[in-house]
């Protein structure tokens, strides 16, 4: 057993300046927040992560969820899933922000999960989470035994030679279909970055996630106002109907005039080594009539870069039935 030193501080800036002490800002850091604390503890039992001093950010004033100047909103980076998801301007306006969180973990955890925790989960790779075995990512330079070994529900875009590891997220799915804005407080003041820059892929550094710099501390997400008239939906595939990750999942943002596709967000879960909008779905989509084989046709774009591994080749075809699916619904 390791001893850690447990700090709660009561405003944003003395959390800030407390962590800006971490060396690094992915695995090995000596600084961790806590927030719901579902990864992080679970991760500190397993000894894949051991930071010196854990920051409470619990008391921070983080947990509200309010209107934007411009018709849009502000989401705390404190928020509980479950709050999230049955906020009613989120019920109505970001229905399929409010699907994903209700698809993802169980009730309890929901309870406890926040919003900030959701976008920094870790990959749940079964190496990654074993310290008697080498992974990249935990450790980087020892390899990746994924690769050639238990690699089922792992990713078949956006892998490298480094790191095949899954993005395990509902709720950044849904967001990367919403185009949120992720907004961060660090040593050198506030920033804002659009979600579908705040992941990495792994490249050669899967150890590094996200563009995140030691001690930054994200405060909250904002989301653009809802698009008038659009359509909504997130659909998850898993193997048992509750209380599991995604095989493959779509979020589905479509707007649909006179039978023709006018504007449309795709992004896919399950799948991708981060949150994987697709540009080619999307491009696929628009103008073309709401009919099955525009739908499968997008899907085919989606999946196109797609790069099996050894025992997931299951899930190209899974994810193109999976968004032919979620648009079909969609657009009913
Ligand atoms: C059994 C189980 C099943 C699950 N199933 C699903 C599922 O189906 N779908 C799904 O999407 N998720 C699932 N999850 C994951 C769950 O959604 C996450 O554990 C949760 O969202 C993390 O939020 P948290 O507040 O508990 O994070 P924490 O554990 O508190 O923190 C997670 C990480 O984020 C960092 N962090 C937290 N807040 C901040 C902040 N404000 N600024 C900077 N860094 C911060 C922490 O340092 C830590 O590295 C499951 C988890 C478990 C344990
Ligand atoms: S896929 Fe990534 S997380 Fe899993 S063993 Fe390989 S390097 Fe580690």
């Amino acid at each position: 057993m390791y001893t850690f030193e447990f700090v709660r501080p009561a405003d944003s800036a003395t959390a800030v300046a407390t962590a800006a002490q971490a060396k690094t800002a992915q695995q090995g850091a000596d600084v961790r927040f806590v927030a719901g604390g579902t990864t992080l503890l679970d991760l500190m039992k397993l000894n894949v992560e051991t930071p010196a001093r854990v920051i409470d950010i619990n008391r921070l004033p983080l947990d509200k969820i309010e209107a934007t100047a411009d018709g849009g909103l502000k989401i705390g980076a404190t928020v509980r899933n479950s709050d999230l998801a049955h906020y009613p301007t989120v019920e109505r306006d970001y229905a399929v922000l409010s699907q994903a969180l209700l698809a993802g973990a169980s009730a309890q955890l929901r309870n406890m999960a926040t919003t900030a925790g959701n976008l920094l989960q870790r990959t749940r790779c079964v190496y990654f989470r074993d310290t008697a075995m080498p992974c990249n990512k935990r450790e980087p330079g020892t390899g990746c035994p994924a690769i050639t070994g238990a690699n089922r529900v792992l990713a078949i875009l956006g892998t490298s030679e480094h790191c095949i590891a899954t993005n395990p997220s509902d709720m950044c799915i849904a967001m990367a279909a919403l185009e949120a804005t992720i907004h961060v407080q660090g040593a050198n003041g506030a920033r804002a970055i659009p979600i579908g820059d705040f992941h990495l892929l792994p490249g050669s550094t899967p150890n590094r996630e996200t563009v995140l710099e030691p001690g930054d501390l994200v405060t909250h997400v904002t989301l653009p106002p809802p698009v008038a008239g659009s359509r909504q939906l997130y659909l998850k595939l898993r193997d048992r109907t509750s209380y599991e990750f995604a095989l493959a999942s779509s979020a589905v943002v479509i707007t649909v005039a006179g039978g023709r596709v006018t504007r449309a967000r795709v992004a896919l879960g399950g799948i991708g080594t981060k949150p994987w909008r697709s540009p080619e779905a999307e491009a696929a989509l628009v103008g073309q009539p709401i009919d099955q084989a525009n739908f499968r046709n997008a899907a085919e774009a989606a999946l196109r870069d797609a790069k099996p591994q050894s025992e997931n080749a299951f899930k190209i075809e899974l994810a193109k039935r999976c968004l032919t699916y979620a648009l079909q619904l969609a657009t009913a």
